[in-house]
């Protein structure tokens, strides 16, 4: 058997019925505060990423899907949004459209991970960024529409931890206060953060690995070395949240796996996700468009993750059913009747009326009012060959068995009006 590649999954049925429904919520959100669709393709130049999100991300280091194609242009299967954004932002010059330009996302992303719970290769993300502006506000809104979804989802559980990483002068400042406090130890650092050491010290503080941990929480922290502008910035956005009510935790450990980000960085970790708590991250990206070569534009975005999403909204049971029941089930018994609720199913379904209906010939009534009972549908049509030669059809409520006559020249209009649609 051919199966799909490990950590990419299939989706149909009810799981799929059920991330429509959640789908649907955020984007009411997202209309809500204003941000606008917006679509990349699948696939890059593999310098989008390369050149942005840094040479010694796990991303890029270890994660990218990447071939080249039969041009001998190398490509990248997209890992993350926000390098496709800017790609496209600059492309189609859209900071020059005026400042607090407010986009979403909605894409598959492709990480060539190790799958385990909540992490997988093929996964989903919503994400919103606002480009062309550096305002405190912006960040505080960003964050704040983050914690609106979950809190219209249902999801209470979480922790928004928020940090500030400087600006850039900052940051080469303070990667020398880092490598001079971790160098005795270096020797009790697991192997990658050794290997972090020289090129990207700050990486060491969100090391997952317990001995790392340990050296990592008596590091000097980058909040105390902060210049005046960022500092400032800092303090206007966590007043902003505090004035709108949105709970939040310092935390300095907070610095966020990509090279572009500055100033504010924030992740929201849900205590109901194992080892993988994050159930959305993002930050300020000032620096991202000059990657690409361009002159700085300021830009905050975040990007939360689905499968993650459900994971919550599952274990909190708040998904219950999203089946779409059919307004009717036909059930035809004989050929004429057959033939001729096939093309009155069809012209109601023209119409929005939804029907369902087997194309399976010759079955008995007990095994339709069966698959009528399972489709859910409130009320069943029956027509049998005397019916037809009579010019009526039955109409069965499915709660209490009650059956009534319809003539057939009526039928169409009759199985409109019933479920409110004018003819
Ligand atoms: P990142 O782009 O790594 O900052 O991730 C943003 C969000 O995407 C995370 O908080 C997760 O919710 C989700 N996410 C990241 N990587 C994965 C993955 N491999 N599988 C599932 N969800 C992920």
């Amino acid at each position: 058997m051919i199966t799909s590649v490990r950590g990419m999954n299939d989706l149909f049925g009810e799981e799929m019925a059920r991330w429509g429904f959640v789908e649907a919520k955020i984007r009411s959100v997202f209309r809500a505060f204003g941000y606008t669709e917006f679509r990349v393709p699948a696939l890059e130049k593999v310098e989008v990423f390369s050149q942005t999100v840094g040479e010694d991300s796990d991303i890029v280091e270890k994660q990218m899907y990447t071939f080249t194609d039969a041009s001998g242009e190398k490509l990248a299967l997209r890992p993350e949004g926000t390098a496709s954004f800017m790609r496209a932002a600059i492309e189609h010059q859209l900071h020059k459209q005026g400042v607090g330009q407010r986009y979403f996302y909605y894409l598959p992303m492709f990480r060539g991970e190790r799958p385990q719970k909540g992490r997988l290769r093929q996964f989903h993300q919503f994400g919103a960024e606002c480009l062309n502006d550096s305002s405190p506000e912006s960040d505080a809104e960003l964050i704040a529409l983050l914690d609106t979804i979950f809190r219209a989802l249902g999801i209470e559980e979480f922790t928004i931890r928020l940090n500030n990483i400087g600006d850039e002068p900052t940051r080469i400042k303070y990667r020398e206060v880092l490598q001079s406090y971790f160098k005795p130890s270096l020797a009790q650092l697991c192997p990658q953060c050794q290997g972090r050491f020289e090129r990207a010290p700050m990486r060491i503080l969100d090391c997952k690995n317990e001995s790392c941990r340990v050296i990592a929480r008596k590091a000097p922290i980058l909040l105390d070395h902060l210049d005046p502008k960022s500092r400032a910035h800092h303090q206007l956005v966590k007043a902003h949240l505090t004035a709108l009510g949105v709970p939040y935790v310092e935390d300095p450990y907070i610095v966020r796996g990509l090279d572009y980000y500055s100033q504010s960085a924030f992740e929201f970790d849900c205590q109901l996700l194992g080892a993988q708590s994050a159930l959305g991250a993002g930050g300020r990206y000032d620096g991202l468009a000059e990657r690409f070569g361009e002159a700085p534009i300021p830009a905050v975005g975040w990007a939360l993750g689905m499968e993650r999403v459900m994971l919550v909204l599952e274990a909190k049971q708040l998904l219950g059913t999203q089946t779409l029941v059919p307004h009717y089930f036909f059930a035809p018994l004989g050929e004429k009747a057959f033939g001729t609720l096939f093309s009155l199913q069809l012209s109601l379904k023209k119409e929005g009326v939804s029907v369902e209906m087997s194309y399976e010939k010759g079955r008995s009534l007990k095994s339709l009012l069966k698959q009528a009972n399972r489709s859910q549908a409130k009320q069943t049509l029956i027509l049998g060959d005397q019916e037809y030669d009579r010019g009526i059809a039955v109409l069965r409520d499915m709660e209490t068995s009650q059956q009534l006559e319809i003539p057939l020249k009526d039928l169409k209009v009759e199985l409109m009006r019933r479920v409110g649609h004018a003819t």
